[in-house]
């Protein structure tokens, strides 16, 4: 066994703590604040070339393995969970599918220039009437000609209402259900493509989030982001488990932000004559705090490493995720009751990371569908 970080990863992970805490925490506040997308950010941030950070270096990525990623979701969520939604959609979900069954011309014109974040991208597949549920998927395309004809709305979509361009989760036949599922890409300015509504979110504000809408959307053939028809899910399954993995290691940054500002406040805040951070009770939340953190930080890098090395990952990504957001939501609930009335304040973070960490019990998959997928991988076939 080996729990360490190569030199490699030492030097990565100290590289993003540092340009996160310069570059991205002074600004959290107004990010949140303001809720619009931050793009001087974005432009500064993309220079650097994170976003090109799981893909190959020959396409001008940073090749970056999947325990290394971990390092970098964990600490720009550290830094601010909305504009970190953003940057991972750009870097994973809204850009894979392109990556794996894009033609050249379509990398030239949507993966590139993603990766050096001239393009937004996203990925959705939830709708009005289904989240969990992706057989319920409403959005239909068919085939006419050599095109293909999408109908539909998208709804929750990440980076929507800015994207340029998007992998949209479409149904062949509905009777089918999840067998009849495919992702297409559709770019910004494709007739009948348009930006809707503007959801007004609880947290995780920054990254703009809303509705998007397919009317009569003609894309030509070779948008269809697979190799063969009605295989959208299983494709979806390569990067389910990093998926998940990575909204742990979101999860594992906000509690990380929270707890050092638990701990800031624990040990200068004075009550009945003491800082707080002497009282038995204030000391049991940070070993409390401290020893799940800890948990999921182990759980989150295991999982990690079982995706580099090949393993079978899906039950460790399931329980990396579950376990590391349960335990930022206690987190971030036990610091607001730290910080006292001041918790409360909008002056101060911990409301903050209250709010935002709510997002990652949805996101990667809600913990009841979760519990259930390891009830049945656990007990299997009775
Ligand atoms: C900030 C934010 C950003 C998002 N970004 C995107 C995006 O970019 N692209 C995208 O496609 N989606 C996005 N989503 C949507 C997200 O993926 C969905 O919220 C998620 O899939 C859950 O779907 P739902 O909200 O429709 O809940 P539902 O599936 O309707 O579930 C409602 C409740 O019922 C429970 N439930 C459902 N089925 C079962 C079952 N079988 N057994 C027990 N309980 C069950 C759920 O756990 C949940 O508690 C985003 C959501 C948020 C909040």
């Amino acid at each position: 066994m080996d729990f360490a970080l190569t030199e490699e990863q030492e030097f990565f992970k100290k590289t993003i703590t540092d340009t996160v805490d310069r570059m991205i925490v002074p600004k959290a506040r107004e990010i949140d604040e303001k809720d619009e997308f931050p793009w001087e950010l974005w432009r500064e941030f993309s220079s650097l070339g994170y976003l090109g950070l799981r893909y190959p270096e020959e396409i001008g990525g940073m090749n970056a393995d999947p325990v290394t990623a971990m390092i970098f979701y964990e600490q720009i969520a550290r830094g601010s969970v909305g504009f970190a939604q953003s940057v991972i959609m750009n870097i994973l979900m809204g850009t894979y599918f392109v990556f794996r069954f894009g033609s050249d011309a379509m990398k030239e014109r949507c993966l590139y220039p993603a990766m050096k974040g001239e393009k937004v991208g996203t990925m959705c597949f939830t709708e009005d009437q289904s989240g969990s549920d992706l057989s319920a998927t409403r959005t239909t395309v068919r085939k006419e000609g050599n095109e293909w004809v999408i109908n539909g709305t998208k709804m929750w979509i990440t980076n929507g209402p800015v994207a340029d361009m998007a992998t949209v989760l479409a149904t062949t036949d509905l009777a089918l259900g999840a067998k009849g599922l495919n992702f297409f890409l559709v770019e910004k300015g494709t007739p009948g493509f348009s930006a809707g509504q503007v959801l007004d979110k609880l947290g995780c504000r920054g990254t703009v989030t809303g509705e998007l809408v397919f009317d009569n959307v003609r894309v030509p053939e070779e948008n269809l982001l697979g190799k063969e028809l009605n295989r959208g899910v299983e494709y979806l399954g390569e990067i389910l488990d990093e998926v998940r993995v990575m909204t742990g290691a979101m999860a594992l940054g906000i509690a990380q932000a929270a707890f050092d500002e638990g701990l800031e406040y624990a040990r200068k805040r004075v009550a009945f004559g003491k800082p707080i951070g002497t009282y038995q009770l204030i000391r049991a939340k940070f070993a409390d705090m401290a020893t799940e953190m800890e948990a999921s930080r182990l759980m989150i890098y295991y999982a990690a490493w079982r995706i580099r090395e090949k393993l079978s990952s899906r039950k460790e990504a399931a329980m990396a995720k579950m376990y590391a957001t349960e335990t930022c939501c206690k987190v971030v609930d036990e610091v607001t009751r730290i910080w006292g009335a001041n918790g409360f304040a909008h002056e101060y973070n911990p409301q903050r990371h209250f709010r935002d960490a709510r997002f990652l019990l949805y996101g990667g998959g809600t913990h009841e569908i979760i519990r259930d997928l390891l009830g049945r991988m656990i007990i299997g076939k009775v």
